[in-house]
């Protein structure tokens, strides 16, 4: 449903409520007066199978007079293997409504509430953003992303500037901060791409923002190894994304996903070059292991590069 950018901030979280609550009400068949195709009572999505001319039929009308299917009715309408399904659900005296999420199938707020909400250990959370000896740019960047403060076209959108509103791949969708950092397929690529680095199972699914994405991570990054190098690798990939955004959307210079990559190496090489790595930190990676092996001679050139302050020649600025 559409909700206009001008509704109250209780009605949006309402519409919002209503969707992800939706999918659990469910019908125990009864007289049958509700919708055949629409409402949620044979655990299958029905609608695909709607003939687009037809008009909106109940339940009921699939019904004898003796409240039993009929079969021919249900033939028409269904293939033969969603149809013996549906033949299978047994009918009740009255329809009656359920909630999915309780166990005797009444709405309780309590265990509503229990299911819905992202239980998080706030303290294992931020652990993971920030990190000792590890630049604060990219922590608040990290802060930004969850607390959704960065200056996205959907959030200037809100703010009244007139805007495209497009990812700046060349998708179709809006660009905020969960496609950007997410969903958009250059996102994917690049997460993939570090997962593998990082020995890790890539898991697409299940997450609905930043901040849920970020619990997750923390959930699964070891606490005990807080500023183990999976923490910076997140965090380097995030400024990566955002960067590869920055200079697509003001400069118009395109970073392929390889270069993309590249950087995240690169901030990874940098930060062992800052603070090296302790044994601890890469415990169980070896693709960054070897990289830092491999690039030691690099590493040990640029620590030896060494810094002094010039006077300047411009001596008005000690006039
Ligand atoms: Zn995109």
């Amino acid at each position: 449903m559409f909700t206009p950018s001008y509704s109250s901030p209780g009605f949006k979280k309402l519409i919002h409520a209503r969707d992800i609550a939706e999918p659990h009400i469910k019908w125990i068949i009864g007289e049958g007066d509700i919708s055949f195709w629409f409402d949620n009572w044979s655990n299958k999505d029905l609608s695909n199978y709607k003939d687009p001319c037809d008009r909106e039929r109940n339940v009921s009308w699939f019904l004898d007079d003796n409240s039993r299917w009929n079969e021919d009715k249900i033939s028409i309408y269904l293939p033969n293997h969603v149809g013996n399904e549906i033949l299978d659900i047994t009918i009740h005296k009255n329809d009656k409504m359920i909630w999915d999420l309780s166990i005797n199938g009444k709405f309780s707020f309590k265990d509503t509430w229990n299911k819905f909400r992202h239980k998080k250990n706030s303290m294992l959370f931020w652990k993971i953003i920030w990190l000792k000896n590890f630049p604060d740019k990219i922590s608040f960047l990290a802060w930004q992303i969850i607390r959704n403060y960065l200056p996205t076209e959907d959030r200037m959108k809100d703010k009244g500037f007139q805007l495209a509103s497009r990812c700046v791949w060349g998708c179709d969708d809006e660009e905020n901060t969960f496609h950007i950092f997410w969903t958009c397929e250059r996102a994917k690529k690049i997460w993939q791409n570090i997962f593998q680095m990082m020995g890790w199972q890539f898991d697409n699914g299940g997450h609905s923002n930043m901040d849920s994405l970020f619990a997750h991570w923390s959930h699964n990054i070891n606490p005990s190894s807080k500023g183990c190098i999976f923490n910076h690798v997140i965090l380097f990939t995030c400024w990566s994304l955002w960067k590869a955004r920055n200079n697509k959307r003001f400069r118009d210079i395109k970073q392929e996903c390889s270069q993309i990559s590249a950087s995240i190496r690169h901030l990874v090489l940098l930060q062992h070059w800052a603070f090296p790595y302790k044994a601890w930190q890469l415990k169980g990676n070896s693709y960054f292991l070897n990289l830092i092996h491999s690039n030691k001679s690099v590493c040990k050139l640029q620590l030896d590069i060494k810094v002094a302050w010039k006077k300047s020649d411009l001596h008005f600025w000690y006039q």
